[in-house]
């Protein structure tokens, strides 16, 4: 086979910053049945929600988070890299979702709410036209307890999907990583939720989750690497976002294109999203994932055309980040799949740069993120400021439109880190 020249993977392969358009971007359609099945079953769920989680009564028990203009934020980082951010820059505040704080409220609840409407409609206890606040009842929570839910997660997915079993009774175990922050295994403990550790990185702790619930025909085992319940569940988020964009009076179309800048740590949260905006928003609207430079699972599967199949150890990168979300050596072969030609591009940023960024925001805006969180912030100004960002917007006629620009950060986790960690995070 030929060779294929990749300028920026020796730069990639030594940590180093860069920005990668994808080759194989291209209009696609993309088919939108199991996207509008799963809002309509997140919809039949709501009453449910907002009847156990108080916090989503007012949404009327739909998780879903702000969309804010951070003009001051903008300034910040126009100063900081000498530059102009054409047209508006927005938040969307993942880190503020209802219930677990982070994007894996999006896929990882959804997920495990599947799973129990499967097992009630099985057992006849329920039917979809119901009123689905009766889950909480004594019947459902005993049925419930005799299954159990098994998941791999760096952390916030173990939260996500530990806090929503716990609350139907499921028993649940969480392998975790050990990049895997203290304060969320001391919060799943206490919920009653299982916690196993595993010395080696998150792939390790995802394979011992799969194991286990092989052996048990009553466990469901949470695939973050390969799993379509999580996919979807993420890209109902676009759906939101829509109607978010449309309350605000903020147009997309071809002359107002939206850039959407995401965290990616296996794909999942990030992909999801991207598919429901190709369905949304279509050519108007361009994705890009935000990796560090010492875990680029994602581009490098993309950028080799290996997806799965390569990881980063094996192009001698560490995978060690402080952005604990995004620690993933291996991206999941469904989401390159499903990106290899949705994507529009990927860029990665130094850990130094994340924490910068966590403190600016801190202070411009009050918005208290984690490091991984931060990643999408740097995209506005690797976009305009690389040559490969420039020749992005040059290739898609889209320089002379930027003054209508909408660019969307997408803040992936924060707001249930607890305090004495945030003030560290703030002075690194
Ligand atoms: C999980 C996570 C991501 C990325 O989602 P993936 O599905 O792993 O790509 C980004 N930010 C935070 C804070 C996360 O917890």
């Amino acid at each position: 086979m030929e060779k294929k020249i990749i300028p920026q993977l020796t730069d990639l392969i030594a940590t180093k910053e860069v920005f990668w358009a994808n080759p194989n971007y291209a209009q696609q359609t993309v088919p939108g049945e199991k996207v509008i099945d799963a809002e309509a079953r997140l919809k039949r769920f709501a009453p449910y929600i907002a009847s156990v989680f108080p916090e989503t009564k007012e949404a009327n028990g739909i998780i879903e988070s702000p969309l804010v203009k951070i003009n001051h934020m903008k300034r910040y980082l126009e100063n900081t890299y000498n530059t102009v951010i054409e047209g508006r820059l927005l938040l969307k505040c993942d880190s503020h979702l209802p219930i677990s704080g982070s994007i894996k409220a999006r896929g990882g609840i959804y997920e495990v709410l599947k799973y129990a409407e499967s097992i009630a409609i099985e057992h006849k206890l329920l039917k979809e036209t119901e009123d689905y606040a009766k889950l909480n009842d004594g019947t459902f929570r005993s049925l419930f307890s005799q299954y159990s839910i098994a998941v791999g997660s760096t952390g916030n997915l173990g939260l996500s999907i530990g806090i929503i079993s716990r609350m139907l009774d499921f028993q649940v175990t969480v392998h975790m990583s050990q990049d895997a922050k203290q304060w969320k295994k001391d919060k799943l403990t206490s919920l009653g939720a299982i916690v196993k550790e595993y010395a080696d990185d998150y792939s390790k702790a995802v394979e011992a989750g799969r194991q286990e619930a092989e052996q048990n025909a009553n466990c469901h085992f949470i695939d973050d690497e390969n799993s379509e319940d999580l996919f979807y569940g993420y890209a109902t988020a676009a759906l939101r976002l829509e109607q978010q964009l449309k309350e605000q009076g903020i147009v997309v179309d071809s002359d107002h294109p939206l850039f959407v800048y995401l965290p990616c740590g296996v794909g999942g949260g990030p992909g999801g999203i991207t598919y429901g905006l190709k369905l949304i928003f279509g050519e108007a609207v361009h994705c890009f994932f935000a990796e560090p430079t010492h875990s680029p699972c994602m581009v490098l599967g993309l950028m080799t055309g290996k997806f799965d199949q390569i990881s980063v150890q094996d192009v001698g990168i560490d995978n060690r980040t402080e952005a604990d979300g995004l620690a993933v050596g291996r991206a999941s072969k469904l989401v390159c799949e499903k990106m290899n030609d949705l994507l529009s591009g990927s860029y990665t940023i130094e850990d130094k740069r994340l924490f910068h960024l966590l403190k600016a925001m801190a202070e411009t805006e009050n918005y208290y993120l984690e490091p991984s969180a931060l990643a999408g912030a740097y995209g506005p100004i690797q976009l305009s400021q690389t040559p490969e960002g420039q020749e992005y917007l040059k290739n898609h006629h889209l320089e002379d439109k930027m003054a209508q620009a909408i660019h969307i950060i997408w803040a992936t986790g924060g707001s249930m880190v607890p305090k004495d960690m945030m003030d560290e995070y703030l002075t690194k």
